[in-house]
């Protein structure tokens, strides 16, 4: 936490925005603060369309602080309110998070006291620094309209739906301010503030309403925006090419996703592409799709075709909100992107601009505000409903279902304690086998990059896979080592896995990186016969990526996000 303060250029985490700043500067120096998120959603433990569709309202809390490694994992996501959802707009917000509020308001003002061994006993105080949700949840606990059909829908500004249909840019003096919403809510008029009652977060001592309330990259864009754009754009490719999309699909369905195979995209029904104009995608396959379209269809695309600009300001747009790490001016491109792609949708399609078009405005400001938005995305706490809902299909009594899930998910969390696990992942590898390096071809090209006693005693255990903080790596994956001096990036493809000092050693061959392809936004590489030793702690990007080969012939890597 303390290294993130001092970090100027990049946003990594929360803890450098001007949100959190303004939180702690109510504690003196001497104590620790540390901030959790709060995610509400509600989930349906049963058949969505049986009669018993009651659903839960899950409220989850999240250690904000820790690496996105850490806090990636579904064991440190951890329930804090669970009641059946109808309960909560029968008997209101207050009564249905009284609890919780209670618990959140002694955590801020007393705190908790822990003995450390540099310090000795210190007080922790925990303080919330985001709600995180849906829009309609978001808006459902925060008291605003819920429903994109309300004519104040926006919980960040005053804009009118109508006005928001032809908005291209973030107009700050719509901006709803804490004092503003204050005066709002005393004129009780929900139909011209957009205000049903007053937020009952507020009555936590640092929280204000509406800054203190985050948006989701994953419903608004993911979901959202990249939904409508990739529409347009595949019903215009068929319009031209009745080919195109059987051509796609078949390309989809061949192409090696590695890594990514889990959220492989399933192939696109031309019917209903065009009755319903709809695709039938995950948040994540959607994310896929629009990495790697361009790399699948670039030469059936016509020169200068409109649709495949409004794809690439797509795709930078995606590239920037999905980052775990930005420069802090980064908004500033992010903004011109969103207004140029928001311009050419509406010139393109005809269409008016949707409530989710209007949301991706304010991420400009919002950025300084709350950093990176993958640290506040919906996307892991929506994977934890899946192990509440095993418990409630494995349990037949429907008596009181908020707490049998309860108290499986205790017992969950008495083991972890019990058991003293840590929250961090130990690493775990594959079946292994010992190989001399020095008997292979390539060893004195990497012998080199090693380590000086790998070098003196070459015999070695090398492994199938390894996962290392939460992420598996194997061979033949392809690896972000360094940046050259005129700042293409350099990859590596894995060829052995050792491990040294309890952390992989990657033993990659090398790739002559050619150049920037802009238009399918990857790097072209080329593979050399060297090969290098890296550690995981110098890669660049931590994640695995892979090759993808294009039709033209060319092998590209396309990057996860903006780097
Ligand atoms: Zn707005």
């Amino acid at each position: 936490m303390q290294s993130l303060l001092l970090e100027e250029e990049w946003l990594f985490n929360l803890v450098q925005c001007d949100v959190w700043k303004r939180k702690v500067a109510r504690f003196s120096n001497e104590v620790i603060v540390i901030p959790i998120n709060v995610y509400y959603d509600e989930v349906e433990p049963n058949a969505a369309l049986g009669p018993h569709c009651e659903p839960l309202g899950c409220t989850y809390v999240q250690i904000a602080v820790l690496p996105p490694e850490w806090n990636s994992r579904l064991e440190n996501i951890f329930l804090a309110l669970l009641f059946n959802a109808h309960d909560r707009s029968l008997y209101g917000n207050y009564r249905a998070f009284k609890p919780l509020l209670q618990e959140l308001k002694l955590l801020e003002l007393e705190g908790i006291e822990i003995v450390t061994k540099e310090k000795g006993p210190v007080r922790v105080h925990i303080v919330v620094a985001w709600i995180l949700g849906d829009n309609k949840g978001l808006n459902g606990i925060c008291g605003f309209m819920e429903g994109f059909t309300a004519i104040h829908f926006c919980r960040i500004c005053h804009v009118t739906k109508a006005d928001s249909e032809q908005m291209f840019e973030e107009d700050v003096n719509l901006l709803r301010t804490h004092e503003d919403y204050l005066l709002d809510i005393t004129k009780n008029d929900p139909k011209q503030t957009g205000i049903k009652e007053k937020c009952i977060f507020n009555k936590l001592p640092s929280f204000e309403t509406p800054s203190d309330i985050c948006v989701d990259e994953f419903h608004d864009l993911s979901e959202g925006v990249a939904h409508y754009s990739m529409v347009a754009i595949l019903k215009h490719f068929h319009r031209l090419n009745d080919m195109f999309i059987p051509t796609l699909n078949s390309r989809l369905y061949a192409l090696d996703l590695g890594i990514d195979n889990d959220n492989r995209p399933p192939g696109i029904s031309t019917d209903r592409l065009l009755t319903k104009s709809k695709l039938k995608m995950t948040g994540a396959e959607m994310y896929m799709i629009v990495r790697i379209f361009g790399v699948l269809v670039y030469d059936m695309i016509p020169d200068g075709d409109p649709f495949y600009d409004l794809y690439l300001l797509l795709h930078d747009i995606m590239s920037i909100i999905r980052a775990k790490s930005l420069p802090r001016d980064a908004g500033v491109i992010l903004s011109v992107a969103v207004k140029e792609h928001n311009q050419l949708y509406v010139h393109l399609t005809k269409e008016t601009l949707k409530p989710k078009h209007h949301f991706l405005l304010h991420y400009k400001s919002l950025l300084s505000k709350m950093g990176p938005f993958s640290g506040v995305s919906s996307i892991r706490f929506e994977a934890k409903h899946r192990m509440l809902k095993l418990t409630a299909e494995s349990c037949m009594s429907r008596v009181n279902l908020p707490k049998t899930v309860a108290i499986k998910q205790q017992l969950g969390f008495c083991f972890r304690c019990v058991a003293n696990a840590s929250i961090r992942q130990p690493l775990s590898a594959g079946p292994c086998q010992t190989v001399n390096l020095s008997e292979l071809d390539c060893f004195p090209s990497f012998s080199r990059s090693l380590p000086c006693d790998i070098v003196e005693s070459p015999i070695q255990t090398v492994v199938n896979w390894v996962n290392f903080k939460g992420t598996k790596y194997q061979p033949q994956q392809i690896l972000l080592t360094d940046v050259d001096d005129d700042g293409l990036f350099q990859f590596g493809k894995i060829q052995l896995i050792l491990l040294y000092d309890e952390k992989p050693l990657f033993i990659c061959s090398d790739f002559d990186t050619l150049g920037y392809f802009s238009e399918v936004r990857g790097y072209e590489v080329t593979p050399l016969d060297s090969w290098f030793a890296i550690g995981h702690g110098k890669l660049l990007d931590y994640h695995p990526l892979c090759l993808y080969p294009m039709p033209t012939g060319e092998t590209v890597v396309v990057l996860r996000t903006l780097l």
